[in-house]
């Protein structure tokens, strides 16, 4: 039996424990076996090893991986763009499924919300077969109907997982604001989030983009990536202060659009408040439940603002994030992104290091 081995997630707030687990013989009809070349630490896999998501363990935590296939199943020939695949293909995919049958995969057009969704890294414990559902392994079980994309070989496995399942997240959510030419954009937080939004708002015509952030490399990152001004909330450390600068930087007036791209509870009073008069505001931030805060109501009214949800992403929104950064290489570097590599056995250190929020993105390399 030959086995491979994976970092695994087995009590929350607890070290990871490095497991060796049996490889699947042979792909059943229509799914795939990789080998692991880099998986993304996500925000989320921070969440989720604190247990702030009710998820089954033993889990393998990472949502955002780049492997080259190993194994075809029967029947998987190509990929859900219509390439032909064939082993030794560098490859990502979509970290869940929808089933296309439901309610709302076919009836209300909300495939993340159906119901059967589960996503690799975190929803599939990992003690039963085909066991390798996470990317903190050296390899990768790719389920039958899994949305699988090969990678153009001019895009470096560093974009890819540079820019994580963040930017996916962040091309859904600006779609669903609309964001028109030329508005003004503000953006809370300059972590990968914040930082993919910014991208997407800038790409989607947004004319001025203010990122307010925090620390000053994550904030050089920002200007990086073309954000026209940015606040950084360690020097202007109240929400009224804030509120006041972006205000003076819109014409007294506010922005057109606000992109929460923080998940903390706190930041959202503060963003509506950066919205103009019968501006919009999206929450894009808030995968995992940080919990409630007072707000008050009356800010939605008054200023007849439009208060948008996003949750995930569909398989066409991964298919425009690796087109687009394909094309657009130079102006967002999503491969500079990168900032810290690690070993599967050093997987604890990779978690504390995206935990401390300070990294613009640490990765595992299996090797
Ligand atoms: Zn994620
Ligand atoms: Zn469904």
């Amino acid at each position: 039996m030959i086995t491979g081995k994976a970092s695994v997630l087995e009590q929350f707030k607890a070290p990871l424990q490095l497991r060796q687990y049996p490889i699947p013989a042979k792909p059943e009809p229509g799914a795939a076996l990789v080998r692991t070349i880099m998986a993304g630490i996500c925000g989320t896999d921070v969440h989720l090893w604190k247990g702030e998501l009710p998820i089954t363990l033993p889990v393998i935590l990472g949502h955002e991986t780049v492997g080259r296939i190993e194994q075809l199943g029967e029947g998987l020939e190509k990929d859900w763009t219509g390439q032909p695949l064939k082993v030794g293909d560098r490859v990502t995919w979509t970290s869940s499924t929808s089933c296309g049958e439901c309610y709302y995969c076919r009836e209300k057009h909300q495939p993340t919300r159906c119901a059967q969704r589960r996503a690799y890294g975190i929803g599939y414990r990992c003690d039963q077969a085909p066991y390798f559902l996470g990317g903190y392994a050296e390899y990768h079980y790719l389920k039958p109907r899994v949305n699988i994309f090969k990678i153009a070989d001019d895009l470096p496995t560093e974009a890819v997982v540079g820019a994580g399942c963040a930017l996916n997240t962040a091309i859904h959510g600006v779609e669903r604001t609309g964001i028109a030419w030329r508005d003004n954009v503000v953006v809370q937080g300059a972590g990968p989030v914040g930082i993919a939004a910014l991208a997407v708002a800038k790409s989607a015509g947004a004319g001025q983009v203010i990122v307010l952030g925090a620390p000053k490399h994550r904030l050089e990152m920002a200007k990086r990536f073309g954000a026209d001004h940015v606040i950084d909330i360690d020097e202007v450390k109240t929400p009224a202060d804030r509120i006041a600068a972006v205000r003076a930087l819109t014409g007294g007036y506010g922005a057109d659009v606000v992109l929460e791209c923080v998940g903390s509870p706190t930041a959202v009073g503060e963003g509506m408040e950066m919205c103009r008069d019968g501006g919009k505001y999206l929450v894009l931030g808030h995968y995992c439940d940080a919990g409630p805060v007072s707000w008050n109501p009356h800010v939605v009214t008054r200023k007849q603002l439009t208060v948008i949800g996003s949750w995930s992403y569909e398989p066409r929104h991964l298919r425009m994030a690796l087109e687009f950064m394909r094309t657009t290489q130079q102006q967002f570097p999503f491969a500079e992104m990168v900032s810290h590599r690690f070993t599967l056995d050093q997987a604890n250190e990779a978690l504390a290091t995206t935990a401390s929020w300070k990294a613009a993105k640490s990765v595992l390399v299996p090797g």
